[in-house]
């Protein structure tokens, strides 16, 4: 990937991430985790290079053919939440459902499930004013899940959280890959990506280290 001015931010990268995987990809401050983020959520086209999900090549799919299959194959969690306020936590989770064409009361029906999945049946109905910063960043991740995704990508998902809600967060990521569930956190956090079953390290844009597929 190069960005204008001639930064290249990934180069000669290869990752295949098999279903059901749990991974970190773990490098420093401006290694190029996040471009690398962006071009697997499909949210930036690389400069060169393919990029599939599940086995189809995204390259020739418009930008709205590829936004809706990015909010049907794909989910995110980001460092800062990004729940809307004025919203209760069952309809930001079924915001994730908006390009499904589920019908409006099963889209609350699936939140409601997609909570509890994550241990926040007991807070359906509040805003995230309301919620602690755990309980907001298990929300996003209720909303990354409520689609069933191939791939969830998790960008610094307890970068914002105190010790104990970052250990909780990280738990329901071990407790969802158990499951079944497909994640790729990243992390420029060591302690994070060690506790991890893959670990993929980025330096300088590239793939310096990989510990391998475990699915
Ligand atoms: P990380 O997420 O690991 O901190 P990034 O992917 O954000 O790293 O950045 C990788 C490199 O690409 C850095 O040198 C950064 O300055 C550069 N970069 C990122 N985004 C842009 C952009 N939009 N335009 C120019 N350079 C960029």
């Amino acid at each position: 990937m190069v960005y204008p001015g001639d930064v290249v931010a990934l180069d000669d990268v290869s990752l295949d991430i098999a279903r059901g995987e749990l991974l970190a990809i773990v490098g420093p401050s401006g290694s190029g985790k996040s471009t690398l983020l962006h071009i697997m959520g499909t949210l930036d086209r690389p400069t060169s290079g393919t990029v599939s999900i599940d086995g189809h090549d995204v390259a020739g799919l418009s930008d709205r053919r590829l936004s809706a299959l990015r909010g049907r194959r794909l989910g995110f969690v980001f460092q800062q939440f990004h729940l809307t306020d004025g919203l209760s936590a069952a309809e930001n989770v079924a915001t994730g459902l908006l390009y499904a064409g589920v019908p409006r009361r099963r889209r609350h029906d699936l939140a409601v499930e997609a909570l509890a999945r994550v241990g926040l049946a007991h807070r359906v109905g509040h805003r995230p004013n309301q919620l602690s910063g755990g309980e907001r960043q298990r929300v996003a991740i209720a909303r990354a899940l409520v689609n069933n995704p191939r791939l969830v990508l998790a960008d610094e998902p307890t970068g914002a959280l105190d010790t104990a809600n970052g250990r909780a967060v990280l738990d329901l990521l071990h407790r969802l890959h158990a499951e079944g569930t497909t994640i790729a956190v990243i992390t420029h956090d060591r302690d994070i990506a060690a506790s991890l079953p893959r670990r993929v390290e980025i330096r300088d844009g590239r793939l310096v280290r990989d510990s391998g597929g475990t699915a």
